[in-house]
């Protein structure tokens, strides 16, 4: 009797330990898949690439960047988390960019050779491969929120200047007296760009692929996002480059070079010497890529980005595909940029390293 006791007991004990160990693997299991498990972005911003450097900037200044960078990435998380649609993510974010005088982008854009602020701005629904843009336009206080009216409401794609300025007005969008665009800092930049350009200081190969100086910075603003319901869209706005001339556009405007977004693949906004974007068609390439290729999403963004570095361009952007997976890379020494996950944890930062 006191034997079969005893026996019992040793397997029950050993049962115990068995079930402890069963237990303590499944932790452990769980805890390295949970390591394991990439982050669920579901918007991503820039607030444009170029030489942007830790010793030229104030703590001041870069705190500046980082509290309106974060302030954006909050207004596009509180759409998404109250399940609205990565278009509208997109377009209040990029609103919040705009106005700011930091960035390259409504308020704060850069000014042409005639003195002036001519924006460019496209919006893009993955769902629906609707797109609208506005290029050169000059009264329009946020070009964003005029692409996203071309796009909802004309039958067209891509307005300019004066006519894509009529058509805002038409459905009511804010206009503004191009005074309005006006920052000391970008008309002290206009007159640095114009002494090097009387002093020859571009060398001809040069202008003639890009039409400016590499140096002269950027700052164009884009936004990617992914909402619940698993739609992708892109924004992008942009005063452009420095000194520009002639009534020139970037990429910004132009789907498939400077936005795309498309559900089967990647939402893209680009930043950097828009010439380069146009010709190597980046946010379509990386879509393709994508498509086409199988290539993730850091794959897709880096091989791009790697044809402007080639043909001499510079710039950066962002990408977000329909996992919530993203990638930002540039090739300057900085870009604003910034990411928000599922769970609303914010990610700010500046410089390369
Ligand atoms: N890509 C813009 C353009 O070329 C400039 C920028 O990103 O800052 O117009």
């Amino acid at each position: 009797m006191y034997i079969f006791t005893r026996l019992n007991r040793i397997n029950e004990v050993k049962v115990k330990l068995f079930l402890r160990s069963i237990l303590l693997f499944a932790v452990l299991i769980n805890v390295v898949q949970a390591q394991n498990k990439a982050e669920k972005y579901v918007l991503v911003i820039h607030g444009g690439a170029g030489t942007i450097e830790r010793g030229r900037m104030t703590a001041e200044q870069e705190q500046a960047y980082r509290d309106k960078l974060k302030e954006a990435l909050q207004v596009g998380y509180d759409v998404i988390k109250q399940h609205g649609s990565a278009l509208d993510a997109v377009e209040k974010t990029v609103r919040v960019l705009e106005d700011s005088p930091l960035f390259n982008a409504g308020k704060g854009a850069v000014f042409t050779h005639d003195g002036k602020n001519e924006l460019d701005a496209a919006v893009m629904d993955g769902k629906t491969l609707s797109a609208g843009a506005v290029a050169g336009v000059t009264t329009l206080r946020n070009p964003i929120s005029a692409a996203r009216a071309v796009m909802e409401k004309s039958e067209h794609v891509l307005l300019a200047r004066e006519g894509a300025e009529a058509f805002a007005k038409e459905v009511g969008l804010a206009i503004v007296d191009p005074s309005y665009f006006y920052t000391k800092e970008r008309w002290d930049g206009l007159q640095r760009a114009r002494q090097q350009d009387a002093k020859k200081q571009v060398n001809h190969a040069t202008e003639r692929l890009g039409g400016g100086i590499q140096d002269y910075k950027f700052g164009t603003v884009g936004c990617v996002a992914l909402d619940d319901q698993g739609n992708l869209a892109a924004g992008t706005s942009t005063g452009g480059m420095t000194n520009k001339k002639f009534g020139r556009i970037g990429d910004a405007p132009i789907i498939g070079a400077g936005t795309y977004a498309n559900n089967e693949s990647v939402a893209v906004s680009c930043t950097g010497w828009g010439e380069f974007y146009i010709r190597n068609v980046v946010a379509y390439d990386i879509a393709a890529l994508m498509e086409y290729k199988n290539l993730s999403v850091k794959e897709a963004a880096e091989t791009s980005l790697a044809k402007v570095a080639k043909g001499g361009g510079n710039g950066g952007l962002i990408a977000l595909d329909k996992e919530g997976n993203m990638a930002m890379p540039f090739n300057t020494s900085g870009m604003y940029r910034g990411a928000v996950t599922e769970e609303g944890v914010v990610e700010v930062e500046i410089y390369k390293d």
